[in-house]
């Protein structure tokens, strides 16, 4: 960690930009996410169905802290069809700051945003999960992927969560059995196709 008057000697030498709007970072900084772009991101608000997590924006709910962070029903789609999955939860909408952040991060090599971005998913989702967790498993990327890449996103998103939960990250409890197309190509049910058995349980399960 770097002291304020590091910082601040630092940002004057070589003033950092935001990697969405290449802005200097300014208040409430998140770096190297800028305050404005943070702010941007439209957060979820408490989940309405417990299995899926369908949550409302933040912006448009009256958060009542009075409310249960977890519902005890399951919304009408998920009763209708329950989702293989015992239950998920989401932390803002995949548009706008949200969307470039994850590009940037994925797509062009700013490893650093996985410290905002992990921090959104921990900040948003720990008060609304069903239990407590245990480990942070993230879900493994082709060899020849994270070769390319440099890095797995979802590993480094993995272990800021960890952090921030004060739990062990543990990326070798899934691995990989075969290569799938970028699911960034491919609709809804074209994704579940795609993974279906691309995974199993890791040798070091436990350990
Ligand atoms: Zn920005
Ligand atoms: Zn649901």
């Amino acid at each position: 960690m770097l002291s304020g008057f590091t910082q601040a000697a630092l940002d004057l030498l070589f003033p950092a930009l935001c990697p969405l709007c290449q802005t200097t970072l300014g208040a409430d900084r998140r770096d190297p996410l800028c305050g404005s772009c943070w702010h941007a991101i439209t957060r979820l608000g408490r989940p309405r169905c417990h299995v899926c997590g369908a949550a409302p924006p933040l912006a448009m709910t009256v958060d009542d802290a009075s409310a249960p962070a977890v519902p005890a029903r399951p919304c009408p789609t998920c009763v209708a069809d329950p989702p293989p999955y015992d239950y998920a939860r989401s932390a803002a909408i995949f548009e706008g700051a949200l969307r470039e952040a994850l590009h940037a991060f994925k797509f062009s090599g700013k490893r650093a945003l996985a410290r905002p971005l992990g921090d959104l998913a921990a900040e948003h989702c720990v008060a609304t999960l069903v239990e407590k967790i245990e480990a942070v498993v993230p879900v493994p990327l082709a060899r020849e992927r994270e070769h390319e890449r440099g890095f797995n996103q979802a590993e480094l998103l993995a272990r800021r969560v960890a952090r921030r939960l004060g739990v062990p990250a543990r990326p070798r409890w899934l691995v990989r059995v075969r290569a799938t197309r970028p699911q960034s190509d491919l609709a809804a049910a074209e994704r579940r196709a795609n993974v279906r058995g691309a995974f199993r349980a890791g040798p070091d399960v436990g350990s």
